[in-house]
């Protein structure tokens, strides 16, 4: 499959998968046929370029009702409505995210300390449980950058009941190989699996099941011995994550972006394409901080998308707006790139809770704090996160109207250039 981490290779991908996107998605998504070269029949495989922000989840619902009814597509863009709910839901329990770091580094802290937890952990990692649809997909995150939904379901779920690791520890694994690893989606789909996002209900992988959805791989079916049974307790935790009133940005207006600005680019908004700015800036800035998502290192496919889609990003920002473009390395101040360029403001595509913005953070408060960051929030993450206040039910039933009122209503993506 070529991930190449370039807008026009999602348009690629996404105009080859279009076809799948109605019925046959629905009926099909759900097996696990293993890695293909020409990609895989079932699932789109976009969330990478999603994550990337070098394709947005309006471009790929307009692209998608352009060839199938709302109905016929009505699984595919639930799924897509899954990733921009679990955004909404982080961002209004921000308290999920820091915890899971700081409970991360405790459980990575606590394999140093215990011979016996690291020997688990590594089996784990490196793929030598003897259970062997695990170890496949442990080599296989490893090895391509990329799990099916189903497999990673499965995979969660033995990690937690059956191995009886700890869940932040496997959910860092997750974030440092996936090539879409994402803040919000990882986290609360790892808890959603535990039982801790729907509190008490959790998620048991089945080795009938894994054998029926993964009958489909070149190797055939997977087989899973000795998995958890069904006496297996959901995980459960302290805290109550009260929600927190969203605090989002104003629609921007032309006037925002009237005097010299620099964009910046981000590893969550890698193109400038989506984010339809109505002026030209002065600058880009490309600031790529893929390997904040872990203190351990981070895998060759997911360092390599982020950073290829950002100097991509960069250079093609640059040419349709015919200005200077800056790298903002880690550790290094902002200030001076701006005062370089002589800009007064920046154009900052809005950072939801997770590594990025706590890496960009404190170099861009002082900047906020001055009236200088004019942020972009699309019109299907405005309208949509506040509804993901709980289950995904509060999104699912608001669907139709979410597409009415951002006027989503089918034009074909944009034709692929190629690159
Ligand atoms: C334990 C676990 C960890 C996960 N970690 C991530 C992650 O780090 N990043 C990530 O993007 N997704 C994550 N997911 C969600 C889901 O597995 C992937 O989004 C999906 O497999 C991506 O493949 P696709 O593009 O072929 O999806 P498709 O089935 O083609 O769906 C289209 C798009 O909808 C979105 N989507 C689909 N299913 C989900 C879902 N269950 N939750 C949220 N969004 C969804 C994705 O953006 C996807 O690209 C995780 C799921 C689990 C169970």
């Amino acid at each position: 499959m070529d991930f190449t981490p370039t807008r026009g290779a999602a348009l690629a991908r996404l105009a080859a998968f279009l076809p799948a996107a109605g019925r046959r998605y629905a009926e099909t998504r759900n097996a696990d046929d293993g890695p293909r070269a020409e990609g895989r029949g079932n699932v789109s495989q976009l969330s990478p370029w999603l994550h990337a922000g070098l394709l947005s989840e309006t471009e790929v619902l307009e692209a998608v009702l352009a060839e199938h009814s709302p109905r016929a597509a009505e699984k595919f863009i639930a799924e897509v409505f899954w990733r921009i709910y679990f955004k909404g839901y982080l961002e209004q329990r921000p308290a999920i995210w820091v915890d899971f770091v700081k409970g991360r580094d405790g459980a990575l802290a606590a394999l140093d300390a215990n011979a016996g937890l690291r020997k688990a952990y590594c089996e784990a990692v490196e793929g030598r449980t003897g259970i062997e649809a695990f170890d496949v997909w442990a080599k296989e995150l490893v090895a391509t950058g990329y799990l099916h939904n189903h497999a990673r379901m499965w995979f969660a779920s033995i990690w937690i009941f059956t191995l009886k690791l700890d869940w932040r520890l496997g959910a860092d694994f997750f974030l440092r190989h996936l090539m879409d690893a994402d803040a919000a989606s990882n986290t609360l789909s790892w808890r959603w699996v535990a039982g801790l996002h729907t509190k008490g209900k959790h998620y048991l992988a089945r080795a009938d099941n894994i054998a029926r959805y993964t009958a489909g791989r070149p190797e055939g079916a997977l087989d899973a011995v000795r998995l958890a049974g069904d006496e297996a307790e959901p995980l459960s935790e302290a805290q109550d994550y009260a929600r927190q009133k969203l605090d989002l940005p104003a629609p921007m207006t032309a006037a925002d972006l009237a005097k010299p600005f620099a964009l910046l680019l981000h590893d969550e908004a890698a193109h400038h394409a989506p984010l339809a700015l109505p002026a030209a800036p002065a600058l880009v800035i490309a600031a790529a901080r893929p390997e904040a998502r872990s203190p351990g290192a981070v895998g060759a496919h997911a360092l390599g998308f982020a950073q290829g889609a950002l100097a991509g990003g960069m250079e093609e920002a640059a040419a349709a707006f015919a200005c200077p473009a800056a790298q903002w390395r880690a550790g290094e101040p902002l200030a001076p790139l701006l005062a370089a360029a002589e800009v007064e403001r920046v154009a900052l595509p809005y950072l939801p809770a997770g590594w990025t913005r706590d890496a960009l953070w404190p170099e861009l408060a002082p900047l906020t704090a001055e009236g200088r960051v004019v942020t972009l929030l699309g019109d299907l993450d405005r309208a949509t996160w506040p509804l993901a206040k709980a289950g995904f039910f509060g999104v699912a039933k608001a669907i139709d109207g979410l597409l009415a009122e951002c006027g989503i209503a089918g034009h074909p993506a944009p034709a692929s250039t190629g690159n």
